[in-house]
């Protein structure tokens, strides 16, 4: 229970929730949101999810979730502190540096963690910097954490686009969402040549033939925190969309769901076969329902499936929680590097799992028993606790 008080003056009652899944390999980890839609039935699927994810970074972390029902939309910073302090007021007793290590999701961005960071420090009246990942840069945050989720998600499709000889290069792609992982998916995927054609927000999508400038996307979204809808006022011949759903029809190469989950249905994977998309890269948690994953592998699709494809930010808070161990930081450049090699390892290990168990090519499966063999030999080893 999570109350705080408006700036009307009003008393406010929200639920919060943390699941802590799995320890075998390390301290509970795993984000936060925000988002109304919040319940207890999301946070486990994803605190599950976060189990194999955390596994297959080769990193010592275990799997959690939280959140809460909380709407950050609309809400004045001051509701926001208030909110955060409140929620942190009770979650302080379930966390810690070796037991729990919250991080952002949707809603939770660096804003937020720095008013969680602060309650913690406040209540525990101790300055433990690795309670909590995703910190700004002034207190011990790490360079590229920001960056780390989508960028992860561009570098694993690449890899795993050179070993069936192709790359971004000349690609069009559509990419859902317009928050943390879709900008920084887009920034890496327009580095590496692709042209990103439309992205969205939870009202509409944008379409833009010329190549996305993502430069007016981050204004809108990381400065304004305004609708996407804003863009078409900014860039000529640009065009603006009713309905986040409708993304789907526009034609592309690459599909990166990067917004929530549940984003593609087996008819919206039917829409995006027919017209000509070979591969999908998974950036959200658990994006395309089971059916649309059905169908993309029957249909040849490659499809990079989020426990491996958006690891990225887990592994980077892990290397942030290593920087705040050694009171140190490392620069851009060399997170950064850690950041690729482990994308490519996880592709690695998921191509080798695949093909020992008899499952050549299908990433998804791979995915499932890479991650899973960890936990599984850890637990065993610890025995019955
Ligand atoms: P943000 O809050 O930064 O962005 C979410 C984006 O998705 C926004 O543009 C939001 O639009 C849009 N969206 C559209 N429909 C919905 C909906 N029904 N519910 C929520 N959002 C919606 O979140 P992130 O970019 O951090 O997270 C996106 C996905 O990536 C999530 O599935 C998250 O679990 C996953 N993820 C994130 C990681 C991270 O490091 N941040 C790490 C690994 C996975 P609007 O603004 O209109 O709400």
């Amino acid at each position: 229970r999570v109350p705080w008080v408006d700036d009307n003056g009003n008393v406010q009652v929200n639920r919060g929730f943390r699941v802590q899944f799995n320890n075998a390999i390390g301290p509970y980890k795993g984000g936060l949101r925000f988002h109304p839609s919040v319940n207890l039935s999301i946070i486990k699927f994803l605190g599950f999810e976060q189990i194999f994810k955390n596994s297959l970074t080769g990193l010592p972390i275990g799997g959690g979730k939280g959140g809460s029902d909380f709407n950050p939309k609309g809400k004045s910073d001051n509701e926001i502190m208030r909110f955060c302090q409140s929620f942190m007021t009770e979650l302080c007793r379930h966390i810690g540096p070796n037991l729990d290590v919250p991080a952002g999701d949707i809603g939770v961005g660096a804003r937020e963690i720095g008013y969680l960071f602060g309650q913690y420090k406040r209540l525990r009246n101790s300055y433990d910097a690795g309670v909590l990942t995703g910190k700004g840069l002034a207190y011990g945050g790490s360079l590229a954490r920001k960056e780390a989720t989508g960028f992860g998600v561009i570098y694993f499709v690449n890899e795993m686009l050179n070993y069936h000889g192709q790359s971004f290069e000349n690609k069009r792609v559509v990419i859902s969402g317009s928050g943390n992982v879709a900008i920084y998916a887009a920034e890496k995927a327009i580095d590496y040549g692709a042209k990103v054609v439309a992205m969205c927000d939870s009202s509409g999508y944008i379409v833009d033939e010329n190549g996305i400038d993502l430069s007016i996307v981050k204004q809108i979204k990381e400065v304004e925190r305004n609708r996407i809808k804003e863009y078409i006022a900014r860039k000529e011949g640009a065009q603006y969309f009713e309905g986040q759903k409708g993304i789907w029809t526009v034609k592309c190469d690459i599909a990166l769901p990067c917004a929530t989950q549940n984003d593609i249905n087996l008819d919206d994977a039917k829409i995006l076969v027919e017209n000509g998309t070979t591969v999908i890269g998974e950036g959200a948690n658990m994006p395309c329902t089971n059916e649309a994953v059905k169908y993309f592998l029957e249909k040849g699709l490659l499809v990079a499936p989020a426990k491996a494809a958006n690891a990225g930010g887990v592994a980077t808070s892990a290397l942030e929680m290593t920087q705040n161990s050694m009171r140190l930081s490392w620069s851009f450049e060399e997170v950064d590097e850690k950041l690729q090699g482990i994308m490519v390892n996880i592709c690695h290990n998921m191509v080798d799992a695949a093909e020992r168990y008899g499952f050549k090519g299908n990433y998804v499966v791979g995915a499932n028993i890479a991650g899973f063999e960890k936990v599984v030999d850890a637990m065993q080893a610890q025995g019955i606790v």
